[in-house]
C-alpha cells in the first residue's frame, strides 16, 4: 500500500491491479454509432408518457410520436417505479432518490491519489461512503456521499419538488428507514452542509489533505435507489415482467460497468 499509494493511511490494502477508470459518455456515443451502423434508431429528448399492451403488442407513447414493439426492456433509473406504473406492475418497490456529491482535489495536490482509493464496504449500508477517484483526464474527485435528495432530479439542495418529497413521506418504508439510518443520514447531511466535516471523511484516509485541497464543489449524481414498503433498501438488482414488458427496477452501482453483462443476462432470462 506504501508503494502504491504512499499518501494513504489505513490498516490494511487490497490491491486490484485490473480495476479502471473510464470516460462513460464516450462508451455511450460509441454503443449508439454502433447501434445506430446496425440499422437502429437512438430516439433522444423523447419521454415516454404512456405503455399501452394490445395484442401481446407494446405500444409506447412519446413527446415524439408513437411506436409498436413485440418486446420492451425499461431502464428508467429514477423513473423506473413511474414507468412500472405505466404498465400496471407493483408499485413495490418504489424509488427514493439519493445525492452523490463531490469536491474536486486543487490541481497541486492532484498526486497525493495516484488511482482509485475506496473503502471496504461495509455491509449495513447500501453506499460505500467518500472515496477518491482520479478520473482519465488527471482530475480527482472526493466523493460520493448520500444525502436524501428533495426531487427525483435534485441535484442540488436548491431543487425541490414537494410532490416528489411528499410521495417518499408518504410511503409505509419512511418509518424504519428513518428509524434504521437516522444518524448515518444525519451525518450526511452535516457533511454536506459543513465542509470540514466532509474533510474529516476524507482525511480518515489521507490525513495530510487541507481544506484549500477541496476546491469548487463539483458534479453531483442521483442514485436511483430502490425503497421497499419495508423501509429496506435493495442492493440488488429487481427485475419484473409484465407480459412482453421487462422492467428493470433496481440497477445499483456498479451497473454502469457491468451493462452488457446485465444486458446478456436479461435477453437470455426473460427472452427464451
Ligand atoms: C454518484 C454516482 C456514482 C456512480 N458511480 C458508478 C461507478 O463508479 N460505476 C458503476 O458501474 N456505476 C456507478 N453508478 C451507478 C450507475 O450510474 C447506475 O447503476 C446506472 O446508471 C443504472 O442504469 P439504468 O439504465 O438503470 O438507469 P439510468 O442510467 O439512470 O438511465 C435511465 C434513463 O432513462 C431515462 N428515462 C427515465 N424516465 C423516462 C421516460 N419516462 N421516458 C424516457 N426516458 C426516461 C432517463 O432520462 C435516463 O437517461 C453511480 C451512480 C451515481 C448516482
Amino acid at each position: 500500500m506504501h508503494q502504491i499509494e504512499p499518501h494513504v493511511r489505513a490498516v490494511a490494502g487490497v490491491h486490484s491491479p485490473a480495476t479502471a477508470v473510464t470516460d462513460f459518455s464516450a462508451i455511450c456515443e460509441h454503443l449508439a454509432a454502433e447501434l445506430r451502423r446496425a440499422g437502429s434508431a437512438v430516439l433522444l429528448n423523447a419521454e415516454v408518457t404512456n405503455i399501452r399492451q394490445h395484442l401481446g403488442r407494446v405500444q409506447l407513447e412519446t413527446t415524439v410520436g408513437q411506436y409498436h414493439f413485440d418486446r420492451l426492456i425499461v431502464c428508467a433509473g429514477l423513473f423506473s417505479d413511474k414507468v412500472a406504473a405505466m404498465v400496471g406492475a407493483s408499485p413495490d418497490p418504489r424509488i427514493l432518490p439519493f445525492r452523490g456529491e463531490y469536491w474536486t482535489l486543487a490541481p497541486q495536490r492532484q498526486q497525493l491519489v495516484k488511482s482509485m482509493i475506496y473503502p471496504v464496504p461495509d455491509p449495513a449500508f447500501p453506499f460505500l461512503g467518500v472515496h477518491f477517484t482520479k478520473g482519465v483526464y488527471g482530475d480527482v474527485h472526493v466523493g460520493p456521499n448520500a444525502v436524501p435528495a428533495l426531487a427525483r432530479e435534485g441535484y442540488s439542495w436548491s431543487k425541490i419538488s414537494v410532490a416528489d418529497t411528499w410521495e417518499s413521506l408518504r410511503w409505509p418504508g419512511v418509518a424504519p428507514l428513518v428509524k434504521k439510518y437516522w444518524r448515518t443520514g444525519a451525518t450526511e447531511i452535516a457533511a454536506s452542509v459543513l465542509k470540514p466535516l466532509y474533510l474529516r471523511a476524507a482525511r480518515a484516509y489521507i490525513p495530510s489533505l487541507t481544506m484549500g485541497d477541496l476546491q469548487a464543489k463539483g458534479p453531483a449524481g442521483v442514485r436511483a435507489q430502490a425503497w421497499s414498503k419495508d423501509g429496506s433498501l435493495l442492493d440488488d438488482f429487481a427485475i419484473d415482467s409484465v407480459g412482453p414488458v421487462t422492467l428493470i427496477r433496481n440497477a445499483p452501482s456498479p451497473a454502469a460497468t457491468s451493462a452488457l453483462a446485465i444486458a446478456e443476462y436479461v435477453t437470455q432470462q426473460y427472452f427464451h
